[in-house]
């Protein structure tokens, strides 16, 4: 056995964690960037708490409400200029993905590195200096709270890029499944699918680690019955938002060991040309990705199926179907998709390794009109 770990996220949960470990905070700094996007973290009641924290802690804030879904190299160095403006010594996030990576983003750049360009933001791995950050997830699904990356629409290579490093893992983490009792459903299923895709993907990835597999099927198991109760159209209660937020924490912490593999390269695609949201893009993707898989790996893929507690990859096709829906790509489309994907990074980390025709097979039978 041969592997390595490290995880540093402080992770606080429980309903009123952001009030009763607000002492943390302190360890941050005492000018804090405050993000969030436009409208959910000021409704579902994350803002007020986070406000009420750090006024109680005499930490001074500044709140940016900028930040849009899938955000962009420009709006994080718009952002990150305002966090200058302001004398900025850390960074909190509160809400989904967007706002986690936007902060993890503006966390390097409002250090000292504004000046640093895109090819070297998102290739350098360690930064003269970065800001600590504190995250608060309201939607449960992109594990961002505990990992190392910043995904970011990138407009030049007209894709999504990802800057990584250890010094973006925020220093805290506070999941108050509270915030996400209001989450759409077609949010709340897109980012559910979005966390089991980590769960699989990080198994079975060429970087995969046991404590990592562990975390996976752990993720898994607790995702499945939430995945089937959302797909017959129910409602969750406080228990089963917390349940899946603490899977997605648990399948965060699987990827930030072993990255994504092929379902994230070609999902970019679709979320970049196509805006399908990118639980949705990769849970499209994910049966054609088991069955392209099964031959060479078929107990593992058994193993996941099992804590998912689905019995083959066509019924688990069918329970996505119902929770996400379909999208529908023409052969162009799925010949350029498929030629974008093959040089992203992740397509090493996938095993047995697909040639560009295997991404098209994929997509073909994911995407068919
Ligand atoms: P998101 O883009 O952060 O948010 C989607 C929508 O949900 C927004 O309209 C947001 O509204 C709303 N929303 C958020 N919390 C809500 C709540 N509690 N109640 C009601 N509405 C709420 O979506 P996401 O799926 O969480 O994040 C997607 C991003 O994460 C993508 O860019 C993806 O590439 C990235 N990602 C990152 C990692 C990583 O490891 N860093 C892993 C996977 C995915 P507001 O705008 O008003 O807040
Ligand atoms: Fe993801």
């Amino acid at each position: 056995m041969k592997f390595t770990y490290y995880m540093p996220t402080r992770v606080l949960v429980g309903a009123g964690c952001v009030a009763e470990h607000s002492q943390y905070l302190c360890s941050l700094g005492q000018r804090a960037f405050l993000m969030t996007g436009k409208y959910s973290a000021a409704a579902n009641g994350s803002l007020a708490d986070m406000c009420a924290a750090l006024d109680k802690e005499g930490i001074r804030w500044q709140h940016w409400n900028q930040v849009g879904p899938n955000p962009t190299l420009e709006e994080v160095r718009l952002a990150a200029a305002a966090a200058r403006d302001f004398g900025a010594d850390c960074i909190i996030a509160l809400g989904g993905g967007s706002p986690m990576d936007a902060a993890k983003a503006v966390a390097v750049l409002a250090a000292g590195e504004v000046a640093v360009s895109d090819e070297v933001l998102l290739s350098q791995r360690r930064f003269v200096k970065v800001l600590p950050l504190a995250v608060v997830p309201t939607t449960a699904g992109t594990g961002s709270e505990v990992t190392p990356y910043a995904i970011l629409t990138n407009n030049t290579l007209k894709t999504k890029s990802f800057l990584t490093s250890e010094q973006v893992y925020p220093k805290l983490a506070f999941l108050d499944g509270r915030y996400t009792l209001d989450l759409p459903l077609k949010i709340t299923a897109a980012t559910a699918v979005d966390a089991m895709s980590h769960a699989i993907e990080g198994y079975l990835a060429v970087r995969a680690t046991p404590p990592g597999q562990s975390f996976a099927l752990e993720s898994l198991r607790l995702l499945g019955p939430q995945l089937s109760a959302l797909a017959a159209g129910q409602t969750l209660d406080l228990a089963g938002r917390e349940t899946l937020l603490y899977a997605s924490m648990l399948a965060g912490i699987v990827i930030s060991q072993s990255g994504t593999t092929a379902v994230h390269a070609m999902g970019y695609s679709l979320t970049y040309f196509k805006e399908v949201d990118h639980g949705k893009a990769n849970g499209v993707l994910m049966a054609a990705y088991l069955r392209y898989l099964t031959p060479a790996r078929p107990q593992e893929i058994s193993t996941l199926l099992s804590a998912l507690g689905q019995a083959n990859i066509d019924s688990l096709a069918l329970t996505l179907e119902k929770l996400i829906g379909r999208v529908q790509l023409n052969p162009d489309e799925i010949d350029r998709f498929a030629g974008i994907a093959i040089q992203a990074a992740n397509i090493q980390n996938t095993r047995p390794q697909p040639v560009q025709e295997d991404l098209k097979t994929m997509l073909g039978n994911s995407c068919k009109k």
